[in-house]
């Protein structure tokens, strides 16, 4: 039987990944941060020294596997969560993620994960690639300064070196290239609903969303 599907898309530092594991946490649904697979793909990349400008050599990834486990992201057995967030995954995320060969086994790994599964998905092209049916869709976005105060203050609580002058350029460059690129760039998907969170905690967003679920849920959904 297919589960509930609620996507929430939305560009870097709009809070996405704080609010949907909590929005998982409230209605016990799955949580799947697509994200960090992309950036953990960019990690194993690095890792292997492969030149990061040639599509080709990313095949590698027909053979990586994924699963999360208690919020924790394994890939090949081997928890990457906390490297996946280091500065030189960020800066070469947007390249890796604009391969074709990349999005291509990602999303197919994404649907298998949210099938027959309640999931609270984010990323940047759930709502109207990975889960079109999807039974909720949200784009949440953010002022730029907002989204790198918010990245800023993420990256002391998780202990990692953090300049918020930097994470603002690095954020800029991410928007533009995870907007402009050719597959599956960054957009809300047609029936998404716009939620700005310039102006409200995390606790709101999470409340609103919540909230909305429940209400659908109890009108025989
Ligand atoms: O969500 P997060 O900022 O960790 O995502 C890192 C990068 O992964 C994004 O900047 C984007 O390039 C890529 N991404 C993507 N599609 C998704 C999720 C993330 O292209 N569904």
């Amino acid at each position: 039987m297919k589960g509930t599907q609620i996507a929430i898309d939305g560009p870097a530092g709009a809070g996405k990944s704080t609010i949907a594991k909590l929005i998982a946490k409230n209605l016990n649904y799955i949580y799947i941060d697509t994200g960090a697979m992309y950036r953990a793909i960019t990690l194993k990349a690095l890792n292997l020294g492969i030149d990061m400008h040639d599509e080709r050599l990313f095949e590698f990834m027909k053979k990586t596997t994924f699963a999360f486990v208690n919020g924790k992201l394994f890939m090949d057995d081997i928890d990457v969560s906390h490297e996946i967030r280091e500065t030189k995954v960020s800066n070469n995320v947007s390249l890796v993620s604009s391969y074709f060969t990349v999005r291509k086994e990602l999303v197919a790994k994404q649907q298998e994960m949210a099938r027959n599964h309640d999931v609270v998905m984010d990323g940047r092209d759930i709502g109207y690639k990975v889960l079109p049916d999807a039974d909720f869709k949200f784009f949440l976005t953010a002022s730029i300064k907002k989204r790198a105060e918010r990245r800023h203050l993420d990256n002391l609580e998780r202990g990692i070196e953090s300049d918020i002058f930097v994470i603002e350029i690095e954020i800029e460059r991410r928007d533009y290239l995870d907007t402009t690129r050719i597959h599956s760039p960054l957009k809300a998907a047609a029936d998404a609903v716009m939620v700005d969170t310039s102006d409200l905690n995390i606790e709101q967003v999470v409340e609103l969303i919540t909230q909305r679920v429940r209400e659908e849920d109890k009108h025989g959904f």
